[in-house]
């Protein structure tokens, strides 16, 4: 693809995606690389260029300053100290911060060393998201997950001291019953760190995954849908009792710490995706990078941007994102005209409720949102 340097867009929240990961867990499709010693320097190089080449020259005139900073991956932690800091630095060389800015990287347990989080703390990082995703020593093991469970906490112990106290952590919820994992205890287990933000996800069962692989053999079996449900309910009640806020269908955050990057997703507003399999949105086109690490860094030496593909979002588009996305947080919808005796059933299940014009679902209705959501769509789309 030709270079093109399009004008400068407004976006408040940059995303990295850091791709590499020491092996692939046993349940992940994301876009990842798997290397046991990693490239950080060819990755911050090639992170230098993707943005000369989107964005011109480093400057910071003319810019909003970030609102939000987010490396994601992958795992960002495996960059080390050194590495973190040359990406942010990057980053920051083009896109100035807010003094307030949040700057988050995801972590897993196993690359939290005093050093790192020091390193991590001097380059601006303030929060960080560490990947439990259990707290039983099997369920690890099952899931290919690189460290044990004392490394979590020890991970915690390190983020703290270094004086990173905005911690979130990862739980999968809905294994396979055959590994007879205690839920209530790993919620438990999670709260006993006093993490400030938790989230959950079920588990998805994959194509092309070490876990897709088990199933299509009939080696194991997803949880069935009561079990998800269940678990998924009582997360809301033991975080919610806990005094957690459950702000988003798989996400709780203590009070004034929600996840201000992932939230300005839901509110869908501008955003810029760099790295491999990055995805950006300048408020009316989405566009995403090439997905293989490989590919991406051989655009950029090449001197091209590495976008794969891109789409003008048609307003069709934008008003069933907005349906989804109102829906999946507490912020809710607010309903048209005319749309008050479709919900009516929704409230009466205990789905929802409505606030003047505001429609937010409950937990129970969070289980059911994509079938909610595209109820609502059907009607605003006639
Ligand atoms: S560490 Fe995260 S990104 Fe890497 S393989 Fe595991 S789940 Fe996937």
């Amino acid at each position: 693809m030709a270079l093109v340097v399009p004008p400068r867009v407004p976006a408040r929240h940059v995303y990295v995606h850091v791709p590499f990961c020491a092996r692939r867990c046993s349940y992940c499709d994301f876009a990842i690389a798997v290397r046991r010693v990693v490239p950080v320097n060819e990755y911050v190089d090639a992170l230098r260029k993707e943005l000369a080449v989107r964005f011109g020259e480093p400057a910071h005139a003319g810019l909003e300053p970030l609102d939000t900073l987010y490396l994601g991956g992958g795992t960002p932690s495996r960059l080390g100290g050194a590495g973190v800091a040359a990406a942010l630095d990057a980053v920051r060389d083009w896109f100035p911060l807010a003094p307030d800015a949040e700057v988050t990287i995801e972590a897993n347990p196993d690359d939290v060393s005093a050093d790192a989080a020091r390193a991590w703390r001097d380059a601006g990082v303030n929060r960080v998201s560490l990947g439990s995703q259990s707290f039983d020593r099997d369920v690890l093991r099952w899931m290919h997950r690189t460290h044990d469970v004392e490394q979590v906490g020890r991970a915690v112990d390190a983020l703290r001291g270094a004086g990173i106290g905005n911690l979130s952590l990862d739980l999968i919820f809905a294994v396979p019953t055959a590994l007879e994992r205690d839920w209530d205890r790993d919620l438990a287990h999670a709260l006993a760190l006093a993490p400030d933000h938790l989230s959950l996800y079920g588990l998805t069962i994959e194509p092309g995954t070490p876990l897709g692989r088990w199933h299509e053999r009939g080696t194991v079996a997803e949880a069935d849908e009561d079990r998800y449900a269940d678990e998924f309910l009582r997360a809301h009640e033991t975080m919610g009792a806990a005094g957690f806020e459950h702000y988003e269908v798989s996400n709780f955050g203590r009070p004034g710490r929600r996840s201000r990057h992932n939230s300005s997703y839901w509110r869908g507003v501008p955003y810029v995706g760099l790295g491999p399999a990055a995805h950006g949105f300048d408020g009316g086109v989405r566009r995403w990078n090439a997905a293989a690490y490989a590919e991406w860094v051989r655009q950029l030496e090449t001197g091209c941007d590495p976008v794969a593909g891109q789409e003008q979002l048609q307003p069709a588009d934008r008003a069933a994102e907005s349906v989804y996305l109102g829906l999946r947080t507490t912020d809710g919808l607010v309903l048209e005209p005319g749309e008050a005796a479709r919900v009516a059933p929704w409230i009466d299940q205990g789905w929802a409720t409505l606030d003047g014009a505001r429609l937010r679902l409950t937990a129970a209705g969070w289980l059911r949102l994509d079938a909610l959501a595209a109820d609502l769509t059907v009607l605003r789309s006639r």
